[in-house]
């Protein structure tokens, strides 16, 4: 082993090894060690959680890692985020309102465990000439004048050794911001509960109800990742390549307090309480439970990720927020997509404080972009029309910027960073406030929706702005494109919240449906009148809109 690496990446979880393997097929030459404290192999299936990827992460481990063959080989397929709301019929599966996709998604995704993958990435970055040492405890870093000096312990000895850059990947333990005092708390206290089960579970086997069945193809509803939700909580099933299946309660503790779902027994009784029909599906399998884990209040902020003292923070060891929708492993492709860009070019010899200090404005917008998403929001997760409005707006701004600008490797180019973020009025400013209104707005309607619904069925590509905006995730855009597409997108989300405002205002005030409306000052707290420079009714969107509009009238 060498005692002075380019590279050296504490912790070998998710996204420390997939960021060695990133540097690595863009520059061969680098010498990279990474620390892992872990002895042997990670557990098959009971592992860790992380195991729904969605398009953005999944586009990082499929094209930019260019794991798509592995991943078709040894992991499993996704059939999209599908959800069962009307927690008025918790007892019939059938007759809840189901939003979910029918045929196989264009852009695709996967079911991972955690377990098998980290120990075939260790397999897949050795073989690119990455040095994995397990067992291996950070234990001490220091800045050196041309890099640091870290210290490990192995098998009981200390062992000392020099690389330009350090990156902190150790997850929860978050070694360097504990160290350089940046953890920052936030307000958002949500908690989970989760375990893996021996064999698969199919909830289209939960009904006899053949019209039911016969909405999604068989076999399809299981390798979703299917969400029981109702007031403050959603359950999730994830199927595992390795034939189990991941179970998880993830709650606000002002609805539903982490005490009463912390140990089996007591998440057993929670589900009889509050979700009968996960109960009375899991009971008789109780002894096939492979582990149990808790956490209480994951969320949490880091003042500070990239540094020009050679130092750079990712995955869970600096931001985390929510795992609704599943997006832990964007978070990571994202966070790695900045540390890899700044790494390599520093090591080129180029300057990079620039970008460090673009990139992280630009990590923490997008970090800001997605906190009013879920905070304060699980009052509504028992709402169905409301959801159903939630749900396809989130993943209209997800698919047509989030996912859009990372797919086309717009985070790293400072031209289209500078054209959508830093000019005045631009489009990346109005896309942050238009989220902040809608979510707003979301939680007023949240006040006004009291009507149950039943026996509805919903997929995404019924509506089509979210089918194109779905598909545009695979196109490819020159930047100056990729900035008018962005540019494009945010008129058409304005559009589309125009018109979801329009029917519930018609709902609350019985307001026109040809009302003019400004969509930044869009609210429910009052009636709205005629406002000259609002957007005027786009025909398209409006009928698109209606669709997912479950109110008569
Ligand atoms: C309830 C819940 C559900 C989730 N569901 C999803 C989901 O469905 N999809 C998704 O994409 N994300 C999900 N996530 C997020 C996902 O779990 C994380 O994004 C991901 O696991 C973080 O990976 P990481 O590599 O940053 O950290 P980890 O996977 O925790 O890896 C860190 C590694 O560092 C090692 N380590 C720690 N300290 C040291 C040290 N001092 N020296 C050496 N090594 C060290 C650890 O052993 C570990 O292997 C979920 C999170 C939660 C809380």
């Amino acid at each position: 082993m060498k005692k002075n690496y380019d590279v050296v990446i504490f912790g070998g979880g998710l996204a420390g090894l997939t960021l060695s393997l990133q540097l690595k097929k863009e520059n061969e030459n680098i010498s990279i060690l990474v620390l892992e404290k872990r002895e042997g192999d990670a557990l098959d299936a009971a592992h860790k959680v992380g195991e729904s990827t969605v398009e953005l992460g999944t586009h990082y481990l499929r094209e930019v890692l260019d794991l798509k063959d592995y991943l078709e080989e040894k992991q499993l397929p996704k059939h999209g985020l599908r959800f069962f709301f009307s927690p008025e019929h918790k007892n019939d599966i059938d007759k809840r309102v189901e939003l979910g996709p029918r045929e196989l998604l264009p852009v695709p995704s996967h079911q991972i465990d955690r377990g098998t993958f980290e120990n075939d990435l260790i397999g897949i970055v050795r073989a690119k000439g990455v040095e994995v040492e397990l067992g291996a405890k950070v234990t001490a870093t220091e800045p050196t004048e041309n890099g640091h000096s870290t210290i490990y312990s192995k098998d009981k000895e200390e062992i000392n050794l020099s690389s330009k850059w350090i990156v902190d990947a150790t997850g929860r333990n978050s070694f360097l911001k504990r160290k350089l005092k940046l953890k920052q708390d936030l307000d958002h206290g949500i908690s989970s509960a989760w375990f893996r089960i021996k064999g698969e579970i199919d909830v289209d086997d939960w009904s006899e109800n053949k019209d039911w069945s016969s909405y999604v193809k068989p076999g399809l509803r299981r390798l979703s990742t299917v969400h029981f939700m109702d007031k403050g909580y959603w359950i999730w099933f994830i199927p595992l390549a390795t034939g189990n299946t991941s179970v998880g309660i993830v709650a606000d503790p002002a609805i539903h307090p982490f005490d009463t779902y912390n140990k089996l027994d007591k998440a057993f009784e929670w589900f009889k309480k509050n979700e009968p029909i996960v109960y009375k599906n899991l009971i008789d399998k109780k002894e096939d439970i492979l582990d149990f884990k808790v956490l209480k209040h994951f969320a949490h902020s880091c003042e500070k990720l990239y540094s020009t003292e050679r130092w750079a923070i990712t995955g869970e060891s600096g931001l985390f927020l929510d795992p609704f929708y599943s997006p832990g492993t964007d978070f990571i492709a994202l966070n790695n997509a900045f540390v890899g860009d700044l790494i390599l070019r520093d090591l080129k010899g180029e300057d990079i404080d620039l970008r460090i200090n673009v990139f992280e404005r630009t990590h923490y917008a997008w970090f800001e972009n997605w906190i009013p998403i879920y905070q304060n929001k699980y009052k509504l997760w028992g709402k169905t029309q409301t959801m159903v409005w939630k749900i396809f707006w989130d993943w209209a701004i997800y698919w047509s910027v989030h996912t859009l600008l990372f797919t086309n490797h717009g985070y790293t180019n400072i031209m289209v960073l500078r054209n959508l973020f830093a000019k005045d009025n631009c489009a990346g400013e109005k896309f942050g406030q238009l989220n902040q209104q809608m979510q707003k707005l979301l939680l007023e309607w949240g006040e006004f929706d009291d009507e149950a619904f039943e026996n509805n069925y919903i997929d995404p590509f019924d509506i089509p702005f979210l089918q194109d905006f779905h598909r545009g995730i695979d196109e490819q855009h020159s930047p100056r494109e990729l900035v008018k597409k962005v540019e494009d997108n945010v008129k058409i989300l304005e559009h589309i919240a125009v018109e979801m405002f329009k029917l519930m205002s018609r709902k609350v005030y019985g307001t026109s449906m040809n009302l003019k409306v400004d969509p930044y000052i869009m609210t429910l707290s009052k009636k709205l009148n005629e406002n000259e420079n609002g957007l005027a009714t786009d025909e398209g969107i409006k009928n698109d809109v209606a669709v997912m509009w479950f109110y008569k009238g």
